[in-house]
């Protein structure tokens, strides 16, 4: 095997690089991937060639390839290349933390690549904070008195480390969701990290998996595989984080690929959220109130305290359930600004009163600055919750009590200036790009001006492969039916796709009190870990998977998946986000709620069709394609070329 940082060809500086690769990548394509039993693909080589132009010119480029055109083993060759030319990593940015563990998984297309290619490939995942388990949450959870063992399991197994004083170098990341796949996203979601975990202050971090593993990502060679959300995280921190004395999340790259690039926007808008708690905020200022400081700034600190538990009740109290989302929708009345304005004044003036405070030299310093930029952060989301038109705001509910979450409106002007303005090439690869055949509507979304584009085919003979059904059903009883048959058509085999966790729910409820079944393994997305649910999926033929997050991205070929069942078409929810948007347009179910629908539909029938090989069933219960013939029509448009809808078999 070639070690890392060696390029795959003979090449010496002084060469012209990109005809090198050039002349390379013709040989993968025409000889070395077909004399290794990979089928020649004319729709890849001319994706390679097209792709190569991003990487000459150091551009953006929108390149749209249809199910099967194998666009991920065109964008890892030039990705390691330009990796190892650059000597920076490569950044592949994927749409969540499935895919990112599909991309190295045995078997996937790295380990293909490396194979066949003969390369020591150092790909490694930077993972969401979320998948790292927290040991400050792990030992709140374990000093409740009700807590479940399990808790005190996890405990005993984590590293020697964490619990001695051993020297830095045994030290290795550990605490991935992954180790812990048999608990259920409830269980998880009590002891993995959450956005009110303040690390930068943990007297753990030394000894957390979390930012172990940052350690290890950031050595990266060559590929560097992390999510939207991650990387838009690593955006958005960057200057903080350097004016905090900390590394950026991610290090230097040489080029940044973003697989399924249509759901960037959706990151971006998320990683730029801030959330607000009122039992954050007590902690956080009560620990100011446990050093000598002054009457009046005491006297501040709590009125601030009762401003904020009064604001989270007003918030509870204008707050209305959405059905699909769990984000709650909020009523702007006066009283809610009135509350959020007296809010941001109170912090101004505790602002004002630490700068005063902090030349007495009576609170340590360091805990001050971290109450400092907690309230600069409040204050700033604040000023853009009140004037409403800025942003998009919702309320959730856990055991934690309300949390207030405010998503400023436009990203485009932070993207373009913090990451599109730089001259890296950058790619957006996915089988769902345009819109009309125009790239315009992503790149205005995304803040980007120039770019190149160029869209292929899917290489898959539809007609031949797919059959595409939607019965008339009234009811979910018949549904239900209907599902018992398509199960028994294809021997399980299936993956059910759901809008919402409610209806996936539902859905569950049913087929747990109905026998007819228990004949077969169904696995039920949230009960375990995501990747091993997947690959549980693919090993075990028979299985059904049902889901809500894979109707993008998910890589099933072969048996394991020969009957897609598409619960009911995709609508957005009526959450404040989707609201906002329709809310901006002025035709919203034709610019808003249509274009989510068909694209997530387009999606979701690209799971079932992954080789030439692969045959089978995708069905689609929706009354209202009946009821809507204008509905049925525009279905009908982004079907696989080829393939009729049909109501029956
Ligand atoms: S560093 Fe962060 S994730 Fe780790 S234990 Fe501390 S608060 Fe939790």
């Amino acid at each position: 095997m070639k070690t890392n940082n060696q390029l795959p060809f003979a090449y010496d500086r002084s060469q012209p690089f990109f005809e090198r690769l050039n002349e390379w990548v013709g040989d993968v394509f025409y000889d070395i991937l077909p004399e290794a039993g990979l089928e020649l693909r004319d729709e890849q080589v001319y994706m390679a060639f097209q792709v190569e132009k991003a990487f000459i010119d150091k551009k953006i480029m929108f390149a749209e390839a249809g199910v099967g055109t194998g666009k991920t083993i065109v964008y890892l060759l030039y990705a390691l290349c330009y990796a190892r030319y650059m000597r920076k990593p490569a950044i592949i940015a994927c749409a969540d933390e499935s895919l990112i563990e599909q991309l190295v998984k045995k078997g996937g297309d790295i380990d293909k690549l490396s194979k066949i290619l003969g390369l020591n490939i150092d790909a490694r995942l930077a993972k969401s904070k979320e998948q790292y388990l927290c040991l400050q949450k792990l030992d709140q959870e374990r000093a409740k008195d009700d807590y479940d063992e399990l808790y005190d399991e996890i405990h005993v197994e984590l590293p020697s480390f964490v619990h001695a004083n051993e020297t830095l170098q045994s030290f290795h990341h550990y605490g991935d969701r992954k180790e812990y796949p048999h608990l259920t996203n409830e269980e998880w979601n009590k002891v993995g990290w959450d956005s009110f975990q303040d690390c930068f202050v943990c007297d753990k971090r030394h000894r957390c998996g979390q930012t172990l593993s940052r350690e290890h990502y950031r050595k990266s060679t060559d590929l560097l595989i992390c999510s939207h959300d991650f990387y838009m995280e690593h955006v958005w921190t960057y200057d903080s984080r350097i004016r905090e004395g900390q590394l950026p999340l991610l290090p230097e790259a040489s080029t940044v690929i973003f697989d399924e690039g249509h759901l960037l926007e959706v990151a971006a808008q998320k990683a730029l959220t801030y959330k607000m708690r009122h039992d954050v905020m007590e902690e956080l200022l009560t620990r100011l109130l446990e050093n000598d400081v002054r009457e009046e700034f005491a006297v501040l600190v709590d009125e601030l305290i009762s401003q904020s538990l009064h604001f989270s009740y007003v918030l509870r109290d204008h707050s209305k359930k959405v059905e699909g989302s769990n984000r709650k929708e909020l009523v702007f009345t006066s009283e809610v600004l009135e509350e959020a304005t007296r809010m941001t004044q109170l912090i101004a003036k505790l602002e004002d009163e630490i700068v005063f405070e902090s030349e007495m030299y009576t609170i340590d310093q360091y805990q001050l600055k971290i109450v400092e930029e907690h309230l600069d952060m409040i204050h700033h989301a604040l000023k853009i919750f009140v004037g409403v038109d800025n942003a998009i705001s919702w309320v959730e509910e856990s055991e934690f009590g309300i949390t207030l979450v405010i998503m400023p409106r436009l990203v485009e002007e932070v993207l373009k200036e913090k990451v599109f303005s730089k001259k890296l090439p950058f790619l957006f690869t996915s089988a769902t790009l345009s819109t009309n055949e125009s790239f315009d509507y992503l790149a205005n979304s995304l803040g980007i001006e120039e770019y190149a584009s160029f869209s292929v085919e899917s290489p898959f003979d539809y007609r031949e492969q797919m059959e595409l059904f939607a019965p008339v059903v009234h009811k979910i009883e018949e549904k239900i039916e209907h599902t018992k048959w398509l199960l028994e058509e294809t021997n399980g085999r299936a993956l059910l796709l759901f809008t919402s966790e409610e209806e996936l729910l539902q859905f569950k409820d049913l087929v747990h009190n109905d026998s007819d079944f228990s004949k077969w393994n169904i696995l039920f997305e949230g009960d375990q870990e995501i990747s091993q649910l997947i690959s549980i999926f693919q090993e075990q033929i028979e299985t059904v998977l049902c889901a809500v997050s894979l109707w993008e991205g998910l890589d099933i070929p072969g048996e394991s998946l020969a009957n897609v069942i598409i619960w009911s078409l995709p609508f957005p929810p009526n959450d404040p986000v989707f609201e906002a948007k329709r809310k901006a347009s002025d035709h919203s179910f034709d610019s808003v709620d249509i274009p989510h629908m068909l694209l997530r539909l387009r999606q979701g029938i690209g799971r079932l069709i992954r080789t030439h090989e692969d045959k089978g069933i995708v069905t689609i219960f929706d009354q209202q394609l009946y009821d809507n013939s204008d509905l049925l029509s525009r279905v009908k448009e982004v079907l696989p070329a080829g393939v009729e809808l049909k109501a029956k078999r």
